[in-house]
């Protein structure tokens, strides 16, 4: 049943490795991401003269699918290699599994890293960034910062409804949103609760 999918995402990833632009490196990589609404989306690594801002193919398929309004994935398959060779084991970067531990969960999200659509190797998020810094690591603070912030604004009652859900939020240990909108104001969580007038 999984090899149908894992053959469909290893050849998706496959055609998304064809737009790869390693100028510099040449070592092309290719991601197909698999998301919980079933939608499958490439992407592919993106090289820059200026060498940090590249963007491994892993990163190019996560950021496509969060900016359509993607939540939850599934698994993403990664293939990597030098033109006009065999494609070879291209693990995921540290920056890559971070990104991964931020929306997936890691008893549950699978990494396949193909040589081809029948060679292949499949793991949990959780065994190739075990012990990993993430969104828990916060959001079991949010109770002691939520109960040393004053409320200074002149639209209070708003402010209070967010607070409202950021507290649900965090006492149920649910993913923090990302934005809160309060019915004309909108404050942005980066972790923290942001007091805007
Ligand atoms: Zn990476």
């Amino acid at each position: 049943m999984k090899k149908a999918i894992y053959e469909k995402t290893i050849l998706f990833a496959m055609k998304a490795r064809e737009y790869s632009y390693a100028r510099y490196s040449d070592f092309r990589v290719g991601a197909c991401l698999e998301a919980g609404s079933g939608a499958l989306y490439g992407g592919c690594n993106i090289e820059n003269a200026s060498y940090s801002v590249t963007n491994c193919a892993e990163r190019t398929a996560f950021f496509k699918a969060i900016s359509e309004g993607e939540t939850t994935f599934k698994r993403i398959a990664i293939v990597g290699g030098y033109p006009n060779q065999k494609l070879e084991d291209c693990m995921p970067c540290g920056v890559c599994l971070q990104v991964m531990e931020e929306f997936c969960d890691p008893d549950q999200f699978e990494v396949i890293v193909a040589k081809s659509e029948k060679d292949y190797k499949v793991y949990l998020l959780k065994d190739l960034l075990p012990m990993a810094f993430g969104s828990k690591n916060l959001i079991g603070n949010c109770e002691t910062f939520l109960s040393s912030i004053t409320i200074v604004s002149s639209a209070q009652n708003q402010h209070r409804h967010a607070f409202a859900m950021f507290r649900h939020a965090a006492v149920h240990k649910a993913p923090l949103p990302r934005r809160l909108s309060t019915g004309g104001l909108a404050i942005p969580v980066y972790g923290f609760v942001q007091i805007t007038q």
